[in-house]
């Protein structure tokens, strides 16, 4: 596919405001030089460290169901190669920022210099575990997870704004999306089945119980 074509076949489910700003970054400059001719295919892709970006029609998915608006303060837990930070940030502007938790450091400082380069100026990576969340930045109106956790992290659920919401996959050989809103209380909505790697980390699984996977 190209970009065109990728576009256009987002637009039966995505917010043609996500679709504008997935038109505005490159995702090309967020893959591995040898995977270039397929950046805009509509699938995962390998960044190392056995992770992938995801595919556009999910970040297309999870940037809509979170309705991210201008101003607004995002974390974002798994920030892989950068790339759905890169577009909720186009959406957050003007005046907002992404703040993307990796917990791998190699991933996060390629993350970083792929942002550079697509002249992204309103994310800033973190190198650390995302599934205690960020409370150095919070509270947040929006987090999304892009790894799938055994059930929805505590610590994610308190960082969150009253009115803010939360998309995350959750479960291990069968994973489902969710949207958590915060409004008196927390209402938890199961979205679609997905598939995503694992959220390894305090509040995710184990590293060695990962090797089974
Ligand atoms: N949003 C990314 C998708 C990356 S895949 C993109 O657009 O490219 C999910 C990422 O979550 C992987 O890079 C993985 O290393 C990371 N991850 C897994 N557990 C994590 C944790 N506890 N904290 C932060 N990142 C984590």
């Amino acid at each position: 596919m190209n970009k065109e074509q990728l576009l256009t076949s987002l637009e039966g489910f995505a917010h043609p405001s996500v679709i504008s700003a997935m038109s505005r970054v490159p995702r090309e400059m967020f893959l591995p030089d040898l995977l270039q001719s397929r950046a805009y295919d509509d699938t995962p892709l390998p960044i190392g460290r056995g992770q992938t970006i995801s595919a556009p029609h999910m970040v297309a998915i999870m940037c809509t169901i979170l309705d991210l608006q201008p101003g607004m303060n995002v974390l974002e837990v798994g920030g892989g190669s950068g790339y759905h930070a890169a577009v909720m940030a186009e959406l957050v502007r003007p005046g907002g920022h992404v703040y993307a938790v990796e917990r791998i450091a190699e991933l996060a400082e390629a993350a970083r210099s792929n942002l550079a380069r697509a002249g992204v100026e309103n994310v800033t990576v973190i190198h650390s575990d995302g599934s205690l969340g960020l409370p150095e930045h919070a509270p947040y109106d929006r987090i999304s997870v892009a790894a799938t956790a055994p059930s929805i992290p505590e610590p994610l659920k308190q960082q969150l704004k009253s009115g803010g919401k939360m998309v995350l996959p959750v479960g291990r050989d069968s994973q489902e999306l969710y949207l958590v809103t915060r409004k008196n209380g927390f209402s938890v909505e199961r979205k679609m089945g997905v598939i995503f790697v694992p959220l390894i980390g305090q509040e995710g699984f184990k590293e060695r119980e990962i090797e089974i996977i």
